[in-house]
């Protein structure tokens, strides 16, 4: 700000001013400051100009310093050219597919997603004459059969919610530009650093940076990362929308990403072994983990994940009787239920009073989720801890 701090005015003008600018000698701080503030100073109708054509700061909804600092790790990760950061994994999804889809249009979706992309896709696109279908993306030939002239967008999750399966990511991709159409992938539980979905010939990457990248608990944040011109048209529909993450959000989630890979890796560790224990367990159905070999797209996960697996799992108790799934959640010690994942304590969420809740029944029951499924989001505790805890919990349903 080019006016003098130092000129006094009355002293109700000087509480207004005075105080809102950093002494030079504070001005290298180590760690990046949080910008909470509404808008930025113009010195005049020039720099105003220039701060449009965004070299520089003009109103936080437009832009923001640690919203954009937040965007280029976030390019960097996904490896791709630019990003943003939206308010929410739903706002990135949502500003995604509206900056795809026109009405008349057609998604054809893997068919085990979480339940609020569903929604989006049945409560929300249906109005304005977005069409659906959602399929078995792991069945390729499916695939092919379902597309539609109209289809422009193909959808997936890189692991799926709550079923873990795994799609091949880039024969999706071929598919969609062999159609016309654009893949999109949501890759929240595997993480940028198992996978990064560009590599393979994907459009757009999504993720809900609530989950993993924080990792905390204590933020709600997105993002999408493409090519330049495809995320400048995503960046016009986030300014109208509103959909954009603010300052102390990116601040805070940023924070947590810096510790992702070190997280994420003792989370696989416990998610291969806790899977293994489940799927031993005689009280125990069935347990969906990619490491598995019994699961079905072990081969593919194991080849396109690098022999990496994530840290989300699911597993299906034999007897689903509500009481008993009760009682088995009241007698774990520390692993506890919480309406989110992938963050630094294990937990555990039932889908179908949750994620899928508002997803129909039949639909649930072709997803394959029934009353007796749980999913575990592995935290980084002492791997043995958390098996034994599930384990001594379990002996409710004996
Ligand atoms: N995508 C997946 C796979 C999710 O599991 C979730 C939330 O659980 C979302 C997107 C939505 O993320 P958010 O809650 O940050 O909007």
């Amino acid at each position: 700000m080019a006016k003098d701090p130092n000129t006094n005015f009355s002293f109700d003008t000087e509480l207004t001013k005075r105080g809102a600018y950093i002494p030079k000698r504070h001005n290298s701080p180590e760690a990046l400051p949080i910008y909470l503030t509404t808008a930025f100073n113009v010195d005049d109708l020039d720099d105003l100009l220039d701060r449009y054509s965004v070299k520089g700061y003009c109103y936080n909804r437009i832009s923001n310093p640690n919203r954009d600092c937040l965007s280029d790790l976030m390019s960097y990760l996904e490896n791709g050219e630019a990003s943003i950061s939206c308010s929410s994994g739903m706002a990135a999804i949502t500003t995604a597919l509206l900056t795809s889809l026109k009405p008349g249009e057609h998604i054809l979706a893997d068919m085990t997603l979480y339940g609020e992309t569903f929604d989006l896709f049945e409560r929300v696109f249906a109005r304005y004459n977005v069409d659906y279908t959602c399929i078995d993306m792991t069945d390729l030939g499916k695939v092919r059969a379902n597309i539609r002239p109209n289809t422009k967008v193909l959808f997936a999750e890189t692991a799926s919610n709550p079923m873990i399966t795994v799609v091949d990511l880039k024969t999706l991709a071929d598919i969609a530009h062999e159609n016309g159409a654009r893949f999109i992938a949501d890759n929240t539980f595997m993480t940028p650093y198992v996978i990064r979905p560009l590599e393979l010939g994907a459009d757009l990457v999504v993720n809900s940076l609530t989950k993993f990248a924080n990792g905390h608990f204590d933020t709600v944040c997105g993002s999408i990362t493409g090519p330049k011109d495809l995320i400048e048209r995503c960046h016009l529909y986030q300014k109208v929308l509103g959909s954009q993450a603010d300052g102390f959000v990116s601040w805070l989630t940023m924070r947590g990403m810096r510790t992702m890979s070190l997280r994420v890796e003792r989370q696989m560790q416990n998610a291969e072994l806790l899977a293994k224990a489940l799927s031993e367990n005689p009280h125990v159905a069935y347990a969906h983990h990619p490491s598995l070999s019994g699961h079905p797209q072990h081969e593919l996960a194991k080849r396109q994940f690098g022999g990496k697996y994530g840290g989300m799992l699911s597993f299906c108790v034999k007897n689903e009787d509500t009481k008993l799934i009760n009682a088995f959640m009241r007698k774990l010690q520390f692993v506890h239920y919480a309406m989110t994942l992938g963050g630094y304590r294990t937990t555990i969420a039932h889908p179908v009073s949750s994620s899928h809740r508002s997803v129909p029944e039949e639909k649930r029951f072709e997803m394959g989720i029934t009353n007796g499924l749980i999913r575990v989001s592995c935290g980084i505790e002492e791997g043995k801890d958390v098996v034994a805890d599930f384990t001594q919990a379990l002996e409710v349903f004996k």
